[in-house]
């Protein structure tokens, strides 16, 4: 199959986390938990979802455009074929290599040598690096494939005998071990392992391998030690706020940014309003922080979902209406507080604003829980070229300009260091990333001019 699957034409604006991992190991109901651990992931990735099951005498894959509920949800009849006691989940949002099928996840392969691309994505070129390494056993295999590849990966992979989870060793994305009856499991945030009822055991750390088997867990360190660069966007945004974070609440980081906002950027008004649902937690920061009434201003169309029509150019800018509608009853005649979480090309913040104002809003502040975000992503989020990024092309009074506020801030990359638990960015050796608000990229760009706008992760060897 290589068609091309179905943009999302009215959530352009936006930054897309790459995707979601879930594994499990020894349990007779791996299937139907990757199933509901890809369910509480799928913020992570909207664009397909893929599982793969060992029942002890072969590999069942099942690869679906879409929704984890669209695809495992209705009949459950693609879940009743997961059959086995370890499975592997994947949720996509496509960074690398474009929105084809063939490129859903898991990928699967007998370890043969030779390459043949089936897919344009990078976590394939992985792959195919451990099918040429000379080495037998597939740890071995696994550790000399990646020791040849440069970039920003949580990794979960599947054999017969064994779940191996592993991090790039500047710990850039998420990865946590958890543990249900007994089964071992690796999940991109603490919130899969909570719908299935399971234990956090801990962070796989940067660089760390973990393999686990029926004899147990074993920690590997293969790489050479990097500075941890955990993504700050992580807390910001993509993460889900009911998880832990390398052990900070994302909710509390949140609400944390927001007060830290409202102390960098106070502002007389009436009340202050998120834009749901990602500015909800610094919206409810910054009133506690103000002493402002928190109100839901802008009310949120949850059952929305991804949109499959092709709008044409005339309802086209009717999409944030789809999505957000105004309380017009709590705006009219107030001088309103809204909250962000970021600006990316700045066109869904000014038909906000101008939506808030239409409702009767006399004033409008803008407040953003992020730092401008003047540069683009290369580890595993989906963000626009550089000169497509509204804080790239303009200062923040043009910015304020264009998005037609009454007055805009930004929170301080220290202020969100401060909300994170940091007393402040160390500017010699930062504690995160926060390359998309700084420039400073903790992993080499080598191949960053390329057409993908995410690195290949073969800079070393393609
Ligand atoms: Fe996260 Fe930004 Fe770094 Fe990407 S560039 S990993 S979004 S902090």
């Amino acid at each position: 199959m290589t068609e091309k699957l179905a943009e999302t034409p009215f959530d352009d604006d936006a930054l897309h986390e790459e995707c979601g991992v879930f594994g499990i190991f020894g349990h007779p109901d791996a299937g139907a938990l990757t199933v509901l651990g890809l369910h509480a992931l799928q913020h992570r990735g909207q664009e397909s979802v893929g599982i793969v099951s060992y029942d002890g005498m072969q590999f069942i894959a099942e690869r679906h455009a879409g929704l984890v509920g669209d695809a495992f949800g209705k009949t459950g009849q693609h879940a009743q074929k997961l059959k086995g006691t370890q499975a592997l989940g994947h949720v996509r949002y496509s960074t690398t290599g474009g929105s084809f099928a063939r490129n859903i996840q898991p990928m699967y392969a007998d370890l043969a040598g030779g390459a043949i691309f089936q897919s344009t994505s990078d976590t394939e070129a992985i792959i195919h690096l451990v099918a040429r390494s000379g080495y037998r056993q597939v740890v071995d295999r696994l550790i000399d494939a990646l020791k040849q590849v440069e970039g920003a990966y949580s990794l979960v992979a599947l054999t017969a005998k064994k779940l191996i989870g592993v991090r790039d060793p500047w710990g850039v994305r998420p990865l946590v071990l958890g543990e249900l009856d007994g089964a071992p499991i690796f999940a991109s945030e603490t919130c899969a392992l909570d719908i299935i009822g399971a234990n956090y055991v801990r962070d796989v750390e940067a660089g760390e391998l973990v393999v686990c088997t029926k004899d147990g867990i074993e920690s590997f360190r293969p790489f050479a030690p990097q500075p941890k660069r955990f993504c700050i966007f992580e807390y910001v945004y993509f993460a889900r706020p009911d998880s832990m974070v390398e052990g900070v609440n994302v909710y509390e980081a949140r609400k944390r940014i927001g007060e830290e906002l409202a102390m960098e950027a106070p502002v007389a008004a009436d009340m202050v309003i998120p834009v749901p649902d990602s500015g909800v937690p610094a919206a409810l920061g910054y009133a506690a922080a103000s002493g402002l009434p928190f109100e839901l201003g802008i009310i949120r169309n949850h059952y929305v979902g991804r949109t499959f029509i092709e709008p044409s150019d005339p309802i086209r800018h009717l999409g944030v209406r789809l999505k957000h509608n105004p309380n017009r009853e709590k705006l009219r005649g107030k001088r309103v507080v809204l909250v962000d979480d970021s600006i990316v090309r700045g066109t869904t913040s000014k038909k906000i604003v101008e939506m808030v104002r239409d409702a009767g809003a006399k004033e409008v502040h803008f407040r953003i829980a992020s730092p401008p975000t003047t540069h683009s992503c290369f580890y595993g989020v989906d963000t626009p070229n550089k000169d497509e990024l509204l804080a790239h092309r303009m200062s923040i009074e043009e910015m304020r300009e264009y998005i037609c506020a009454d007055s805009l801030a930004f929170i301080s990359i220290d202020g969100l260091y401060r909300a994170t638990g940091e007393a402040k960015r160390n500017a010699k050796l930062p504690q995160f990333c926060d390359a998309c608000f700084s420039g400073d990229y903790p992993i080499d760009l080598t191949d960053a001019g390329r057409s993908d706008k995410q690195l290949s992760l073969l800079a070393e060897v393609a």
